[in-house]
């Protein structure tokens, strides 16, 4: 008899979107003629640079010739991908990551969902609330998470980003194992500064623990005084292990391309108290599941390195970075207290009532759609997420709408 993975059975339905979705077709079945803007989404909706396209082009006819032609490439990535990545994403930061210690893979959702697998099953797990469900959801799965009650896992540590810390998590009073943050946090738009984050490393050294930080957001950080890589930090590379995703940044969510950074110097240890080299392990992971990102996806990420590539990535998120504004600036005039917006696609309104309820009111005085918080954990319960990712159109018809009837 095939058995089930007993761990899947203590998933929760995730009905976040499901719900969502529900609601909007509801509305819309009632309401014909009232016009829908989705303000909600977690997805890019502008076209890809054209110096990626041309790049891609070109690797596709690279293909068509038998002395161009690519086959299986390197698991880890080609040099081409991973030299300017460490040249411009940490070198020119101070960051000194070197081109063997990244690794290409097809997205950061794969690598943060993927990467718990080095670790052993009683590792303790550190997430904030509210945040971005895949850390949770794939140590669920792995059994790392005890029962579910009171909507909490009770193996799990839960990090409060809330008003009272500016959205940026203390310290756990217990012991963490795996610390997962992400800055720019998504769904709060909150960023943390060098000594925010130098107060996580220096808890990951002293506990023997290792930082997972997601940046997949760090093109929109603007503000020079803030961190876009947790490498910048100093130690951070003992501790620390970095995702990076070309999916926000250049608008590859639909062709798929994201990055690891793994240190050398991090270390892990096994139960005899032995060390062993993380980057070993998950080299050795890495290549046993994973036969390498294809070829002209690579070549077009290659692209947003170089001086046209990083003028047309400006060029898009200066645009999604005029909406956050606009939806910041239009939502705190109207009374309402704001988070993110600044370094961060996604604005993080506190809506003095249940998110469901703001839902709700929102879609039938506007016909605007937000995003609950209360999905992205109990922390988020009352507030909304605006997205930045919409036309310039949209996002002002949208706040007019809004500034008309939400009063
Ligand atoms: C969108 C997003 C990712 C991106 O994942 P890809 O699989 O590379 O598209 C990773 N982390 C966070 C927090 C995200 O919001």
């Amino acid at each position: 008899m095939i058995k089930i993975n007993e761990n899947y059975k203590k998933l929760q339905a995730s009905y976040l979107f499901v719900e969502i979705g529900k609601r909007v077709s509801g509305f819309q079945k009632e309401n014909p003629d009232k016009e829908i803007i989705r303000m909600g989404i977690g997805d890019v909706t502008l076209p890809l640079p054209s110096v990626c396209i041309d790049a891609m082009h070109k690797a596709v006819d690279d293909l068509t010739n038998i002395k161009t032609f690519k086959g299986y490439g390197p698991e880890q990535g080609y040099d081409f991908l991973r030299e300017p990545i460490s040249e411009n994403d940490f070198k020119a930061r101070g960051a000194d990551i070197s081109a063997d210690e990244i690794f290409i893979s097809d997205g950061a959702k794969c690598d943060t969902g993927n990467f718990q697998e080095l670790f052993s099953q009683d590792s303790v797990i550190a997430f904030p609330d509210p945040v971005y469900p895949v850390y949770s959801d794939t140590n669920v799965m792995a059994g790392r998470s005890g029962n579910f009650a009171n909507g909490r896992y009770e193996n799990f540590i839960y990090l409060d980003s809330t008003e009272k810390n500016n959205f940026i998590p203390d310290l756990p009073s217990k012991k963490a194992d795996l610390i997962y943050l992400c800055f720019p946090n998504n769904p709060t738009g909150a960023t943390a500064t060098k000594d925010q984050l130098k107060k996580w490393v220096d808890y990951a050294k002293e506990n023997k623990a290792l930082i997972l930080f997601d940046a997949a957001y760090e093109t929109f950080i603007r503000d020079e005084s803030l961190p876009k890589s947790i490498f910048e930090i100093s130690g951070a590379k003992e501790v620390a292990v970095e995702f990076r995703s070309f999916s926000k940044t250049a608008g590859f969510t639909g062709v798929r391309c994201a990055y690891i950074a793994v240190p050398k110097e991090c270390k892990i240890w096994d139960k005899e108290g032995e060390s062993h080299s993380l980057h070993s392990l998950w080299n050795r992971r890495h290549s046993t599941k994973f036969n390498g990102a294809s070829y002209p996806v690579q070549k077009g990420a290659a692209a947003v390195y170089t001086p046209e590539g990083k003028k047309e990535v400006k060029t898009v998120i200066d645009y999604y970075l005029a909406n956050a504004k606009m939806i910041k600036d239009s939502m705190t005039n109207l009374g309402y207290k704001c988070t993110g917006g600044d370094n961060s696609p996604y604005v993080w309104i506190k809506t003095g009532t249940s998110s469901w309820n703001f839902f709700d009111s929102l879609l039938k005085k506007t016909g605007v759609v937000c995003t609950p918080g209360s999905g992205f954990g109990t922390c988020g319960e009352g507030y909304v997420r605006l997205s930045a990712f919409n036309t310039k159109e949209n996002t002002e018809k949208a706040m007019a709408k809004v500034a008309q009837f939400m009063k």
